[in-house]
């Protein structure tokens, strides 16, 4: 029986344990006063979270996936609009865009960064659109007009911004960021000569809240973040039955709030968001010395100048991810592939008619992709055995291909 103990992939325990104090003092403030539905500690969140992501308005709504889907609705998208995402992410974002009523089309992310290829971008809305007598962008695939960019912060990493933004601005077309798994992530704009915050970059952005993401509820969660005060508005309305006032409804919305319960959690964690993160970021820079001598066999994370990251995930690529996965589970290490089906090979999308062969970076990643572990309270320890693992595993392939 294997004795070693065991790394988890992820630690949900510690954070909460050490704040349970804060946290249960937020349950008893609800219970005692009965405020559960909206109030003043979902406005104090919405708040403070504002303030976190540099932008003016953050509302708090019941996912990240709500988030996103009243985004793309406040900011203007239609019912058979095209909205051009990325597969290599978690279907939640095409969720979002088919639940606004339009159509997801994609473009290859980069091969380094796993983010958006800007030049795939570019090739999409130059080659694979035309335009219409109003000058509109027309998707060529679907002969729908296109009306949004979705770039995805893969792994806590930010898509190449000014480049999206200047084709955006080009082609008269809106920029949600999904920044689901990137708060408090930083982009430098060589355009603004100033490093933004992950979330004020487009007309709107979704961030989630899921227990497992940098700041996460104690349940489901989301929040959209805008410097608009009309699709801020827009997304109130949304949340809450399409309504302004109690009982008058402008349109017809979505039960789409958050719990007062998990904001005020949300708040309480909401102040060791920025340690946490620095935390993500140096066990990042230890696993990047450790494992360093294992490159180019493991090939470990991009992060060029104009980016600093807050490493939701550490992913490496290798050959055999099977072999590498099964060896770090029998040294008790916990891994995750994210993810290991592209999106335009989901069943859900065989309507969208892509097949294997149209997005050869996505669907090779796909392939070769592991998710160690990462989270603040990770030591430095548990990464040195992590990377024994993998070097023990790394060696054993040698010796077995006979070197
Ligand atoms: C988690 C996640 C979402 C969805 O958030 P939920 O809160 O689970 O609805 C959307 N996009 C990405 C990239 C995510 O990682």
């Amino acid at each position: 029986m294997n004795q070693t103990p065991n790394i988890p992939f992820l630690d949900l325990v510690t954070p909460h344990v050490e704040l349970e104090d804060e946290l249960t003092a937020v349950f008893l403030k609800a219970i005692r006063t009965g405020g559960f539905i909206g109030g003043s500690m979902v406005a104090d969140f919405e708040n403070a979270f504002a303030v976190f992501c540099s932008t003016e308005h953050s509302i708090a709504v019941s996912s990240g996936t709500d988030a996103l889907r009243f985004a793309l609705m406040a900011a203007g998208v239609e019912p058979g609009d095209v909205v051009v995402t990325v597969p290599h992410t978690f279907i939640a974002t095409t969720e979002a865009i088919s639940q606004a009523g339009a159509i997801p089309e994609f473009v290859d992310v980069d091969a380094r960064t796993y983010n958006m290829d800007v030049e795939k971008l570019k090739e999409y809305l130059e080659q694979q659109c035309t335009k219409d007598p109003d000058g509109k962008l027309i998707s060529r695939r679907s002969g729908r007009p296109v009306s949004a960019i979705v770039p995805v912060h893969i792994y806590g990493q930010c898509a190449d911004m000014d480049t999206i933004l200047d084709l955006a601005a080009k082609h008269h077309l809106f920029v949600i960021e999904d920044a689901c798994q990137a708060h408090g992530a930083e982009y430098f704009s060589r355009k603004l000569n100033s490093w933004r915050k992950a979330g004020s970059m487009g007309v709107a952005a979704a961030f989630s809240f899921y227990p497992g993401k940098n700041l996460g509820a104690c349940g489901e969660g989301g929040a959209v973040t805008t410097n608009d005060a009309g699709v801020a508005a827009r997304v109130k309305t949304l949340r809450d039955h399409g309504q302004a006032k109690k009982y008058y409804h402008d349109i017809e919305g979505y039960n789409g709030r958050l719990d007062a319960i998990q904001t005020g959690i949300l708040h309480v964690k909401l102040a060791h968001l920025a340690k946490w993160n620095a935390q993500r970021r140096e066990r990042s820079a230890v696993y990047g010395e450790l494992l360093k001598e294992a490159s180019p066999a493991l090939v470990l994370p991009y992060e060029p100048s104009w980016s600093r990251g807050v490493f939701h995930l550490y992913v490496v690529q290798t050959d055999d991810r099977a072999g590498l996965m099964a060896h770090l589970a029998k040294e008790n290490i916990g891994t995750g592939i994210h993810y290991p089906v592209p999106l335009h090979l989901q069943k859900a999308y065989q309507s969208l008619n892509y097949g294997p062969g149209s997005f050869p970076v996505t669907e090779a990643l796909a392939e070769r992709i592991v998710s160690l572990p990462m989270f603040p309270q990770l030591t430095e320890e548990q990464q040195g055995r992590v990377a024994d693992s993998v070097f023990q595993f790394l060696g054993r392939v040698a010796v077995g291909q006979g070197r």
